[in-house]
């Protein structure tokens, strides 16, 4: 029998919008809709709501010295920031440095510099845990190093990269420009831009609107436009903005930044009760840590049963999860993040990544669970 509840247990894939967020939304398509170039009064009124949103939400973020542009989402921003970047600046170097373990849209862009432009690339393996070893890092720098790119929190794992501390190292021993993928850290925990150049967000994953993100740069490093146009965003993402988006972005960030406090506080319990719960489970491996790993997300393995099962019998009861990065939805295929993390081929086939949200409760977890053990033990082969 399917719970008439819908448990969204899918938060890191994508969340609901917020209430506010919505209505302003709705309220700037309906009424804010001339083009932010025209010279009109109307024009001139979404151009100012535009600007002020940048402003705002770099000052929400507390970065100095700075651009902001406005993409359509992170994907988009990820391949500005290291395509992009690497391109403008290639006479520095053409070494980059990246990890095993980043989202489909920073590892393919760095797999496009390598194939297509003859840029250099070490991809550094992580540890059990998802961090990655400082030491090997700065074992891999090099003076023709011209990117390092790290993100700030996994979205398969949740193992968070200490930002500062990486970027320091950097710094302190090279010439390179550092760059992070903030997608899953914004709203989520501290971020810090002290030796940060480039950090890349996505709107959707803190209650915003979908196909809006935006990366924030140095003033000082140069951009080519990967796409060709006209002057918008400083004529590095040419084409009408998506205004509306745009400008309740500010909104989405300081809603998300004002939460996160006492959000992390109910998810922190959520997520011990859930660890806490299953870690007895002799069928259950964790592949994300308790300890180093974001609230919002935790990672299991149901020995013997497959991951296409376990998704298939917890949707049947209204429990919405997802294998792994949504971005590469195929359960079949071996997870590039679990295999930098040296997991066993089983766990591979049998992940399954479970994302909470507010909402839930304590009693919702024991729910669960009650299921994820029910099904261990009806499907285990
Ligand atoms: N980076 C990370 C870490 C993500 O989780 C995602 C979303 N799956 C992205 C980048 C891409 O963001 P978007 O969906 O806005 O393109």
């Amino acid at each position: 029998m399917s719970y008439n509840k819908i448990f969204y247990l899918d938060n890191v894939s994508t969340n609901p919008i917020n209430p506010e967020v919505l209505s302003t939304y709705t309220m700037l398509l309906e009424k804010y809709y001339a083009n932010k170039s025209s010279i009109h009064a109307l024009g001139r009124e979404v151009y100012k709501l535009h600007e002020k949103s940048r402003e705002e939400v770099l000052s929400l973020l507390n970065v100095k010295n700075s651009r902001l542009i406005f993409t359509a989402g992170a994907t988009e921003a990820n391949n500005m920031a290291i395509k992009s970047v690497a391109m403008a600046n290639k006479a520095q170097g053409k070494h980059l440095i990246t990890t095993n373990i980043e989202h489909p849209s920073v590892h393919s862009s760095f797999k496009f510099l390598e194939e297509y432009l003859d840029f250099e690339v070490t991809y550094l393996d992580v540890e059990a845990d998802g961090r990655i070893d400082l030491n090997k890092l700065k074992a891999a720098l090099r003076e023709d190093t011209l990117l390092v790119s790290i993100m700030a929190v996994n979205n398969e794992v949740g193992a968070i990269n200490d930002v500062a501390a990486w970027t320091k190292l950097v710094k302190d021993n090279s010439k390179a420009y550092t760059h992070s993928d903030m997608v899953q850290a914004l709203g989520n925990i501290d971020l810090d831009f002290n030796n940060l150049d480039i950090a890349t967000f996505s709107a959707h994953k803190i209650n915003g609107v979908k196909g809006s993100g935006f990366l924030v740069i140095r003033d000082h490093i140069d951009m080519v436009p990967l796409i060709s146009g006209g002057d918008q965003e400083f004529g590095i993402r040419p084409g009408t903005e998506n205004s509306p988006a745009n400008i309740v972005l500010a909104k989405t960030v300081r809603i998300a930044l004002e939460e996160q406090v006492e959000k992390n506080e109910k998810l922190k319990a959520l997520k011990d009760h859930f660890y806490d719960s299953l870690k007895d489970n002799p069928q259950v491996r964790f592949n994300s840590n308790q300890e180093h790993s974001v609230n919002t997300l935790v990672n299991i393995s149901v020995l013997g049963v497959n991951s296409e099962i376990m998704l298939n019998a917890l949707g049947q009861e209204n429990m919405y999860v997802s294998a792994g990065s949504t971005c590469q939805s195929d359960v079949h295929k071996r997870s590039r993040v679990l295999m930098s993390l040296d997991k066993p081929l089983e766990n591979q086939q049998t992940r399954v990544r479970i994302s909470l949200n507010t909402d839930l409760t304590i009693e919702d977890i024991d729910t669960i669970v009650l299921k994820i053990t029910e099904i261990g033990e009806k499907y285990a082969v």
